[in-house]
């Protein structure tokens, strides 16, 4: 565990505005790299970013010409600049890089600005016709086009309508098909699927009518966003000259071809080739990938993660892994449901080097790739903890005063303190590397059997499989702890959390629906019932406020594993009916009064809610025009970047549609 002692990093916290902080990351692998891997670093981080615009346009397809206009109006405004409005106009020009656009990433909603139309008008004629020539014929124009689209409450409201009571493409503002109904679009991939159902039609493309014909505009070389694919193409051919594996060079020769030829087939075979490479310690996530964005669940939106191996957390994963098969045979649950043979799941534990489009500056924890189940199943899939992301998560909670305020006593904070993060990452690797893929289905049993309760069950699953190893003797015979102070400072946090402190996400008067959330709650809930006649957890009112203290630890270990065994047991059965209940009784239902408290004392710690994350800068160093070495640097600012990448990885036209 030494690898994960909380050390004193450079502070991560870099500025915030509105209701977003951002945070730095740093890769404190990357200078012990030889020459040849920082160059493979070098040229994929380019790789990273080539593709910036075309996230802004599948957003929303007036995204690129607003943030053109707004990054104008930044650099030629001749006005004050200490005025209310323009400190207005600067949030919200923040804000818009935050969400790669418009609309909120989390909500979906449209930003308003706080700043008035007329103010808008103003700085549009006082920077002047010439600053905008490339975007506008006049100055009236620019303001008739843009006007409606920021003020207008009710054009494009949302960036993805996920209520299926409407037409949801009508309804959404993203960019991925136009004057295309629901209908439509459904019917024209189902058609797809009957010619192959392996293929995931539709990921790269934007569907449209043209001359009364549904037609795909295929996202490649020589198509839609050629100019900004032809770039990332550039970079990842630099890049597989300094290949570490043959695995790997095969890989990146694939994903260029892919890129070149838009062909999904391609596709599939680049993602075969990238999950078999488990060799290569530099990896990297690039395209057009999750589907979270379109309301059919087909069209991928672009992004980048490029990443190091952390070569002493990955050892950790990989013991425990190797040792899949003694954890399976000593877990708390019926023999029938145990699987005779288990092979542990190879999560690395990684830092991030580089982020780029959807994962820009907003960026998962952990990443399970490729989606496409039928590789999943037979050639397997990659899982990866970023690492240095958590991290400064956690020390901008640790300063924030969050635990001060929601742990009751003094030795629950500082236990946070010293074990908190290690506490998370350890639950982290034993629910991804052992939890998911433990116990079996009994005979005949569906996969699905559980229905819309499958989620949060399985995720309750993984969950308790983690907490009750987490202490167990084991993990010191291995190594891997050396006291048990870490799964208690994760008890701690994870009925807390469990109990209270996830309520902060939800809004008042709601119940839970989020897989996670629900079985979080049905966890937590579930052991302060069951552990009432032993007070195991008990509920405390001090100085009006509400608090949770674990009395014994050893004893809540006990309720996880007995949880463990009926959920297991439910899952190996297929019992929907008594999945139900679980989810209603202890995982749905919000306790109003309590949700009212902590949202107060939310409130009243001031702590920006939503988190974005700046990439460092990669400065090479040449001699005679070869590059001898790659330095990193840390001191961009965040308007400095943005503006950087909008000026030196700008390959669109603003209206990429025409
Ligand atoms: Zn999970």
């Amino acid at each position: 565990m030494k690898n994960l002692t909380f050390e004193s990093q450079p502070a991560s916290f870099v500025e915030s505005f509105g209701e977003i902080k951002i945070l730095r990351y740093t890769v404190s692998h990357f200078d012990r790299l030889p020459l040849d891997q920082k160059l493979l670093v070098y040229y994929l981080s380019r790789a990273s970013l080539a593709g910036r615009d075309i996230i802004y346009h599948q957003n929303y397809k007036y995204n690129l010409l607003i943030r053109k206009t707004l990054e104008a109006i930044l650099e030629h405004y001749p006005g004050d600049r200490q005025s209310e409005g323009f400190e207005q106009f600067i949030v919200y020009l923040k804000t818009l890089w935050y969400n790669n656009g418009i609309h909120h990433h989390f909500s979906k909603e449209k930003t308003m600005p706080e700043f008035s139309q007329a103010y808008f008008e103003h700085l549009i004629r006082e920077t002047g016709q010439e600053a905008l020539a490339h975007l506008f014929p006049t100055t009236d124009e620019a303001i008739d086009t843009l006007a409606p689209i920021l003020f207008d409450a009710t054009v494009a409201p949302k960036s993805l309508e996920q209520d299926a009571s409407v037409d949801m493409l009508r309804h959404s503002a993203n960019n991925f098909y136009e004057g295309v109904t629901q209908q439509e679009g459904e019917s024209f991939y189902q058609g797809k699927k009957g010619q192959d159902e392996r293929l995931s039609w539709g990921l790269n493309s934007k569907l449209e009518h043209r001359d009364g014909e549904l037609v795909e505009r295929t996202w490649k070389a020589d198509g839609m966003y050629g100019q900004a694919i032809g770039q990332i193409i550039y970079w990842l051919e630099q890049a597989r000259g300094h290949a570490q594996t043959e695995e790997q060079a095969g890989w990146l020769e694939a994903l260029a071809e892919y890129y070149r030829t838009g062909d999904l087939q391609k596709f599939d075979d680049y993602s075969i080739r990238w999950v078999q490479d488990t060799r290569s310690t530099i990896d990297l996530i690039n395209g057009f990938i999750e589907t979270y964005e379109d309301p059919l669940g087909l069209k991928g939106t672009w992004e980048s993660i490029l990443h190091v191996q952390d070569p002493e957390a990955t050892k950790r994963t990989q013991l425990l892994s190797q040792n899949a098969q003694w954890f399976e045979d000593h877990a708390p649950i019926d023999e029938r449901f145990k699987k005779p043979s288990v092979r542990g799941v190879s999560a690395r534990v990684v830092e991030v080097a580089m982020l780029g489009g959807e994962s820009y500056p907003t960026t998962p924890i952990g990443v399970n790739l490729p989606n496409a189940d039928w590789i999943r199943k037979e050639h397997g899939s990659k899982s990866i903890t970023l690492n240095n992301i958590t991290r400064a998560h956690h020390e901008a909670m640790v300063e924030s005063g969050f635990v001060e305020e929601f742990a009751y006593s003094r030795e629950e904070i500082e236990r946070n303190k010293q074990h908190g993060f290690q506490g998370d990452n350890l639950h982290t690797d034993l629910h991804e590397c052992l939890g998911h893929g433990s116990g079996q289905l009994l005979e005949g049993v569906s996969g699905d059997a559980l229905k819309n309760y499958q989620s949060p069950i399985e995720e309750a699953r993984a969950d308790l499989f983690a907490l009750y190893y987490m202490m167990d003797r084991k993990l010191i015979d291995l190594g891997i702890i050396t006291s048990f102070e870490t799964a208690r400072a994760q008890y701690d946090s994870y009925i807390r959390n469990g109990l209270m402190t996830q309520l902060i996400r939800v809004k008042p008067g709601r119940n839970l629906e989020q897989a996670h959330m629900r079985n979080r709650q049905l966890v937590a809930r579930w052991c302060y019932e069951k552990g009432a006649p032993d007070n195991v957890i008990q509920r405390m009112e001090h100085l009006g406020k509400t608090f949770f203290i674990i009395n014994d630890h050893q004893k809540l270990r006990q309720l996880f594993g007995q949880l463990l065994a009926e959920i297991q047991r439910i899952k190996s059965e297929g019992d929907h009916q008594a999945a139900r209940a679980l989810i209603k009784d202890y995982g749905t239902l919000v306790d109003r009064e309590l949700h009212e408290e902590v949202l107060g004392r939310f409130r009243k710690l001031n702590i920006a809610p939503f988190t974005g994350f700046i990439n460092p800068v990669y400065e090479p160093v040449r001699e005679n025009g070869a590059i001898t070495d790659v330095r990193l640097r840390y001191d961009e600012e965040y308007t400095t970047q943005m503006m950087r990448y909008s000026r030196d990885y700008s390959f669109l036209p603003p209206d990429p549609d025409q």
